[in-house]
């Protein structure tokens, strides 16, 4: 039994053009006009209305870590919806118990450290933001570049003036800093800091890389105010980077030399949406007391099967090293082209942008789309790439077949 779409399209088989005149009548401006309206997808693909087929790079904003579909994620859904959907945060279930522990385990976690659960990655930061309040400070040091999402207070944390100004006044005490540069977040810190802010590769900024060293150094720095170093792995957690977690690649390791808390969210689920603030140590987990922080859905036993089964699934086919693998040999192969349109390619696993060497990135994206690729032009001269974890050697070589032709009609369209 499944849903009958013919219930909403009085049954006639729509085209985009149908359903995208009925979004404009239906669904809030927020997004701008949607590029193609998706039907299915299955591994790496997807397809839409028209029945058009895309090799799909971008992965819902890394999110799709198993691709589409995967029957492994889609019947521990199905198991836990038909055993046990949804209960209150007065219960307790044995799923969101034995997700914690994994999460734990995962990130080297010392004993005492605790995980709370919500459902997106604004909600893992806003419970990250409350919980820096707890330690007595208010001050927070974020980085000029940064995105942490667009509830008050996470986006009190975000950088871009366009997202923040339309809704100031934000919740205080945030500065920002120039990303990747030590003297700069020295100079922030007084002792009023409660917590840095910091993403280990700023992905919405363009895909850029903290700097060797940048983290360790953050963290030596916050240490000497008795400062939180409060890492958001929404992006970078969950494989992305090639290890389970991008700070395990930074010289840091949780405990005393590793972060305070890590916020996961976008891969977490495998497409199902969930949220994760993980506070290391005892002393920090603690620092959100009972009634302090709370949520409907966290925790919700559906999100924590997806969860449990996305996990399994990275490890049981070896996905941190096909990362790795498949990361090199795009960045490997892009370099190759030696494409006039090229300028650099730069990331950490599967989280890659193309710098160009002009600001035809919407345009390269279109055409990219026309052959059959989802790419996000992050910045108007650099793509990022963020395909599904399970993405082979064969499907990228084909992206890299592609790209050459689609620079080439973009930098003519643009001549
Ligand atoms: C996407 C993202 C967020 C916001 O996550 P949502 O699930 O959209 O709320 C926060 N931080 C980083 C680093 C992100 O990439």
């Amino acid at each position: 039994m499944t849903l009958d779409l013919d219930l909403y399209t009085s049954g006639q088989l729509q085209s985009q053009d149908a359903w995208l005149e009925r979004y404009r009548h239906s669904v809030m401006q927020t997004f701008g006009t949607p590029q193609r309206v998706l039907v299915r997808g299955e591994g790496c693909y997807v397809w839409d209305a028209d029945g058009n087929r895309y090799l799909d790079l971008l992965a819902g904003i890394a999110v799709n870590v198993l691709g589409h579909a995967h029957p492994f994620l889609s019947s521990a859904v199905s198991a836990q919806l038909a055993t046990l959907g949804h209960v209150s945060n007065f219960f307790a279930t044995p799923t969101q118990v034995a997700l914690a522990e994994r999460l734990l385990d995962l990130a080297g976690a010392p004993s005492g450290s605790a995980v709370f659960f919500s459902n997106s990655g604004t909600e893992a930061n806003e419970a990250a933001f409350k919980l820096t309040r707890r330690t007595g400070r208010t001050g927070l040091v974020a980085a000029e570049g940064g995105f942490h999402g667009r509830t008050m207070g996470a986006l009190a944390l975000t950088h871009k003036p366009a997202y923040r100004e339309p809704f100031e006044p934000l919740p205080g005490d945030v500065v920002h800093v120039p990303f990747g540069d030590p003297a700069a977040l020295e100079a922030a810190l007084t002792p009023a800091t409660a917590a840095v802010v910091l993403e280990p590769v700023q992905g919405e900024a363009g895909v850029r890389p903290a700097p060797p060293g940048y983290l360790a150094e953050a963290r030596r720095l916050t240490q000497a105010v008795g400062a939180l170093l409060v890492l958001d792995e929404v992006q970078t957690g969950v494989g992305r980077t090639g290890s389970w977690f991008a700070f395990q690649q930074a010289e840091l390791s949780p405990g005393g030399t590793g972060p305070d808390v890590v916020t996961l969210a976008k891969g977490l689920g495998g497409g199902i949406p969930i949220g994760a603030t993980i506070a290391f140590g005892e002393r920090n987990a603690q620092l959100l007391g009972a009634g302090q922080h709370g949520s409907t859905f966290g925790g919700n036993p559906v999100a924590a099967a997806a969860s449990l089964a996305t996990l399994h699934v990275i490890e049981r086919d070896g996905l941190l090293e096909n990362v790795a693998g498949v990361g090199r040999r795009l960045v490997d192969g892009v370099g190759a082209l030696a494409h006039p349109g090229v300028a650099s390619v730069r990331g950490a696993g599967l989280l890659l942008a193309v710098q160009l060497t002009q600001p035809v990135a919407p345009q390269v994206a279109a055409r990219l789309l026309e052959a059959g690729f989802i790419v996000n032009p992050v910045a108007p001269d650099a793509l990022r790439l963020a395909p599904p974890l399970v993405l082979t050697a064969e499907q990228a070589d084909t992206f890299l077949e592609a790209l050459p032709t689609a620079l080439d009609l973009a930098l003519a369209g643009a001549a």
